[in-house]
């Protein structure tokens, strides 16, 4: 027996071929859509308005891959962190953060991460395999159907566990599927694609169509201290980084996020405050401020509440808008930098629960 085609991998130009290719109509790919995205439903004999014989044909020919919820720990500031099991039972995580102002779904786009970050917790697994684009947009089906937002506008941002340009050809096809206007007909506007800048893939990015806002995880102002602390910036150096952003083509009043963990004593300093704002002279830019979110084995700490507002005025008075995230989900984890999870071992599972519990 051939194995079953899963349709949660394919974007709608596909799902119509592969119908067609065994015999079907293509435009039942827009109701399959529909009830994939929109409704949240993955057995196809639920599907009603496809004919019962149809429907027996579909279910005995394709599947539609949807990974496990393993758990679920809720903070107490509402942010909600995921665990998801895929179908090789590894393991990511997925986060839903409420109000900031709008629903927000940090997804995943690799298990681990090959990029190695000295303040990442992520990092420190190493990458152990790509995303799928199925994979990467389940992770939305799944968040949207748990937090009843199936039919509610939500933002994406891609700041889970992974590297998006890392994995580029599945994380656009991601996008795509989630454009597509039978599925949640995602505006690029409402997704933010964060990178250390891979700069081939920036370069790509920078002719995409569909085009998400663009965050680059910048961290340090000279190439020294950036190596350190983000490795590709070896291959990709800083001033190569920014060049291809002050190219990089924006829409109106859009400008590019940058964001800048800060680590106690590393690089929250007034001449860091002062190098940044030059470095960042001539290209549409924010800054966010991240500060540093504790994670174990991880050997930095987070500045105090005033350096980092010493440092955000810096910014400010040279006239660099400037945010400082808030962390949310601290308590359970989720919050950024934070992701981690053990392939399935009965000891990760106990600590979940652990944490369901709190
Ligand atoms: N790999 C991409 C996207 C995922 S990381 C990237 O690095 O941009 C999302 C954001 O979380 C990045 O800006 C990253 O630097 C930040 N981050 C990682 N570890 C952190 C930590 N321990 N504390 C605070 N922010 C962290
Ligand atoms: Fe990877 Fe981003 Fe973590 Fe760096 S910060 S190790 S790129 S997930």
């Amino acid at each position: 027996m051939t194995p079953r085609i899963d349709l949660a991998e394919l974007d709608p130009a596909e799902m119509e071929a592969v119908l067609e290719s065994q015999g079907g109509e293509r435009f039942h790919a827009r109701q399959l859509y529909r009830w994939i995205y929109r409704r949240g439903v993955t057995d196809i004999e639920r599907m009603t308005d496809l004919s019962r014989p149809l429907r027996a044909r579909l279910a005995a020919e394709f599947t539609i891959g949807t990974p496990q919820l393993v758990s679920e720990a809720r903070s107490v500031d509402g942010t909600r962190k995921f665990v998801l099991e895929l179908e090789d039972r590894r393991r990511i995580e997925s986060v839903f953060i409420p109000d900031t102002p709008a629903m927000t779904f940090c997804i995943s786009t690799q298990v681990g991460c090959a990029m190695g970050c000295g303040f990442c917790l992520t990092g420190t697994m190493g990458l152990v395999r790509n995303l799928t684009a199925g994979e990467i947009t389940a992770q939305v089906r799944v968040l949207a159907a748990n937090t009843g937002l199936l039919d509610q506008p939500f933002n994406i941002v891609l700041m889970g566990m992974g590297e998006p340009l890392h994995n580029y050809d599945n994380t656009m096809k991601a996008l795509r599927m989630l454009h597509s206007e039978d599925g949640f007909a995602m505006s690029p506007r409402r997704v933010t694609l964060s990178t250390v800048g891979i700069v081939p893939e920036l370069e790509r990015l920078a002719r995409e169509p569909l085009m998400p806002n663009l965050a680059i995880s910048l961290h340090a102002t000279t190439d020294v201290q950036r190596t350190t602390l983000v490795p590709p910036n070896r291959k990709y150096p800083l001033a190569l980084v920014l060049e291809t952003c002050r190219r990089f083509p924006l829409k109106k009043r859009s400008r590019i996020t940058f964001e800048y963990v800060m680590l106690s004593g590393v690089n929250d300093t007034t001449d860091d405050a002062k190098r940044l704002v030059k470095l960042l002279s001539g290209i549409k830019a924010k800054v966010n401020l991240i500060p540093f979110n504790a994670a174990p084995g991880i050997p930095y700490e987070r500045p105090p509440d005033e350096r980092v507002a010493h440092f955000a005025q810096i910014l400010a008075d040279r006239h660099v808008t400037v945010s400082v995230r808030k962390s949310r989900g601290r308590d359970i984890r989720a919050a950024c930098g934070q992701l981690i999870v053990e392939g399935g071992t009965k000891k990760s599972a106990a600590q979940h629960m652990a944490l369901l519990i709190r």
